[in-house]
């Protein structure tokens, strides 16, 4: 168990090794391990900059899957093997299994595959079978797909413009699997309103559903409350929620907040 000052004490370590994924998105390994759970996130840190959430791909060792999409991405990018990284964490709740689930369906959109291929490897550890959803623009943003399968995880990969895999999004082959039957409970990571959409499903058909919700977060630890989703701050009391809980929320799938805090129509 760890304590909240464990939490929130700065880290450093230093990078391993850097995988370039695809033309914005790097794997970065770290000389080190963080005792962490599926689901949780760090903030990392670049000094006189920001601290951004980033979810942990893996614990041990410490792996992050980073896309460049704006100044701190960028600046993480420019960052080479052997330079420091610093950052406090884990936070978050992560994934919760239940013990009876036989197989589940993971869905990610974009960078959420990441934690989700940490929870894979926590369910194959547990004789749970599961499958995955990788739901990408075109062929050019799947994610992680080889290391998925280099586990034995069974991936169905859906692109938007067909480029790669079934068109269409990740809904429509999370569908599709949940028909087949035999799912046991569903987990997800990406755009809000794939969630949604996905959580809207599963209450349907009833099977459990967790979704993890990625908001601008100011101090990932309940304080500033940037994060919020309706009642629910996402640092602190997620960033997974019960599907049905976040279907409850007026903001989830409908409404986010921008990096000033303005609320924004998704
Ligand atoms: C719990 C949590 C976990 C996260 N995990 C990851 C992770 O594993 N990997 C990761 O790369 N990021 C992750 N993020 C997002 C990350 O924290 C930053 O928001 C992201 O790196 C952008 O920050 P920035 O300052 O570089 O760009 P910003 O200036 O904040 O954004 C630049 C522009 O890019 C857009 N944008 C932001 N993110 C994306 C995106 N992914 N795809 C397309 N456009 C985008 C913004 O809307 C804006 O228009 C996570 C966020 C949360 C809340």
């Amino acid at each position: 168990m760890i304590n909240m000052d464990e939490k929130n004490a700065y880290k450093t370590f230093r990078i391993a090794s850097i995988r370039p994924d695809n033309y914005r998105v790097k794997t970065f390994t770290l000389d080190g391990a963080l005792e962490a759970k599926p689901g949780q996130f760090c903030m990392v840190w670049i000094p006189r900059l920001n601290e951004k959430p980033f979810s942990i791909m893996n614990a041990d060792p410490l792996t992050f899957n980073i896309a460049a999409v704006g100044e701190f991405s960028n600046k993480l990018h420019e960052l080479a093997v052997g330079d420091k990284i610093t950052l406090r964490g884990p936070y978050g709740n992560g994934f919760a299994l239940t013990g009876k689930e036989k197989k589940v369906l993971l869905v990610g959109g974009g960078y959420g595959v990441a934690p989700l291929y940490f929870f894979a490897k926590k369910c194959l550890a547990q004789k749970i079978e599961p499958v995955m959803v990788i739901g990408a623009r075109n062929e050019q943003d799947v994610l992680l797909e080889k290391d998925f399968t280099e586990e034995g995880v069974r991936v169905v990969v859906t692109t938007d413009d067909g480029s790669k895999g079934i068109k269409g999004f990740a809904t429509v082959a999370a569908q599709a699997e949940l028909d087949a039957g035999g799912v046991d409970a569903v987990f997800a990571c990406g755009p809000e309103k794939m969630m949604a959409a996905l959580a809207r499903l599963c209450k349907d058909k009833n099977i459990p559903c967790q979704v993890s919700l990625e908001r601008y977060m100011g101090c990932g630890m309940g304080i500033c409350g940037k994060c919020v989703c309706g009642g629910q701050r996402v640092c602190a009391d997620g960033p997974i929620f019960p599907g049905e809980e976040a279907l409850k929320e007026n903001d989830f799938g409908q409404k986010s907040r921008d990096a000033s805090g303005a609320t924004k129509t998704l």
